[in-house]
């Protein structure tokens, strides 16, 4: 029988990344077996398809497929914790990611992304100042393709965004440039608090050649770096490094004092995408990418849907779909980007909340913001934190919310969606809760 008789690698979790790795596997021609803790995983039919002669256990698992495993291959939505991976642990089964089983078969350099905001539009922006400068690069990870999927020996760069779920099972990452963005609370409903989630994302620096960290965030740093080369981005101008200062009364991104493009001709508006950019230029000039490739990449890049994004003007109104904000960082950088002037803003947050504590965002909000809508099963736990600020509406769900920010706002307003809140007590993920937002203010034009 198969456990008896062979080596075999246990996959743990059929998402995305888990498939990926059985792909991975198959090509290789060796055995594995799917396991997940779901009795019926979304993907079991694109198993059956897929891998119609491969051993699966869905909902509970005999204990000998982990024991016996030579290897678990563990998801990133799976913690290596879990009680369900115990029999595995005591028996001293090696716990991989496939970042770690993608780092073994990479064949070209590896730029790595890590941060609580910004992963996927500077991970995006590194990729396509690569594909400016003509290398061929692949770019994936936590965002896109998945790692496994990338791999192929003609690439010459692999440009990663890495979650800290992935972080936590990769052993030595080995980077030639790694960055980690920036820092705040994110996923506290897995992680035991700050410090944990810290060290996953720390976890990134292992091994690598050249480190970038953000000037404004100390805990990017990495905790020994001396025989590390070291770059730096975020704030003001730095002699050795990338940032922004005022020249011919513009504000430009600057390289070691000298400037590099006024801010204006990027396309991607607020603060919090100043630091992107910075943060793109200081890893491309890390990974030894041309600075011209970098520049029209800069003035080109329109940035991602669902980031800051505008999607409708309903009657002097602006719709700006920021549904990819799922936590107090990335919300508090909305919110500080994306008001027309003070006090012009509707900010719908609501959803299921990953944090309890949202009151970081009191201050933006008397800044910036008319009016705040709470919708969504949280929409208490976001009261509760947020009651110093004095304009708070209720909705059901994020139709009502929608409706209710229209008749608040003034024409010169703009209704921002910045959830602070994952959208899985509405939605599918955070791009179904971003269409439904643009149709929900198409559908207010017409009332
Ligand atoms: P991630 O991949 O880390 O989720 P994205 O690039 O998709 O990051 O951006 C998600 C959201 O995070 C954006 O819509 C914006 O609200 C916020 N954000 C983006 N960049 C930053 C940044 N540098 N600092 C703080 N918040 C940011």
């Amino acid at each position: 029988n198969l456990i008896a008789t062979s080596k075999l690698t246990a996959i743990v979790g059929t998402g995305v990344s888990g498939l990926s790795a059985a792909r991975f596997l198959q090509r290789k021609q060796e055995k594995f077996v799917l396991l997940d803790t779901r009795e019926a995983p979304p993907s079991r039919e694109q198993i059956v398809r897929e891998f119609p002669d491969v051993h699966c256990e869905f909902g509970t698992w005999d204990t000998d497929l982990l024991t016996g495993a030579e290897e678990i291959i563990v998801s990133p939505g799976i913690a290596l914790s879990c009680d369900e991976l115990k029999p595995a642990r005591d028996a001293g089964v090696p716990l991989v990611g496939d970042i770690e089983v993608f780092v073994r078969h990479a064949r070209a350099p590896i730029v790595a992304i890590t941060g609580s905001n910004g992963k996927s539009t500077v991970t995006t922006l590194v990729g396509e100042m690569a594909k400016a400068a003509g290398k061929k690069v692949a770019v994936g990870g936590n965002l896109g393709t998945p790692a496994l999927d990338l791999l192929d020996d003609a690439i010459e760069l692999y440009v990663l965004e890495l979650s800290s779920f992935q972080l936590e099972s990769v052993s030595k990452l080995g980077a030639q440039v790694a960055c980690i963005l920036n820092i705040s609370p994110d996923h506290m409903d897995r992680y035991s608090g700050m410090p944990a989630y810290h060290a996953a994302k720390q976890r990134i620096y292992y091994g690598a050649r050249h480190v970038v960290v953000n000037r404004e965030d100390p805990l990017t740093r990495p905790p020994l770096a001396d025989d590390v080369a070291m770059s730096t981005f975020g704030g003001s101008a730095d002699f050795k490094n990338i940032g922004t200062f005022t020249r011919g009364g513009e504000l430009q991104l600057s390289m070691d004092l000298i400037p590099l493009l006024p801010v204006s001709e990027l396309k991607i508006k607020g603060k919090h995408n100043i630091a992107n950019a910075q943060a793109a230029v200081a890893i491309a000039r890390a990974a030894d990418l041309p600075m011209e490739a970098v520049l029209q990449t800069l003035r080109e890049f329109p940035g991602l849907p669902h980031r800051c994004q505008w999607v409708a003007e309903r009657h002097g109104v602006d719709y700006i779909d920021d549904s990819k904000g799922t936590n107090v960082g990335a919300t508090l950088a909305a919110i500080e980007g994306m008001a027309p002037e003070s006090g012009r803003l509707v900010v719908l947050l609501g959803g299921v909340a990953k944090d309890r504590d949202f009151s970081s965002l009191v201050p933006a909000l008397q800044a910036n913001a008319r009016a705040i809508v709470l919708y969504g099963q949280d929409a208490q736990v976001l009261a509760e934190s947020l009651q110093a600020f004095s304009f708070i509406e209720r909705a059901q769900n994020l139709q009502q919310a929608v409706d209710k920010a229209s008749r608040l706002a003034e024409p010169g307003d703009a209704i921002l969606l910045s959830p602070a809140c994952a959208s899985f007590d509405e939605f599918e993920n955070y791009i179904e809760r971003g269409r439904t937002f643009a149709r929900y203010a198409e559908e207010v034009a017409n009332v």
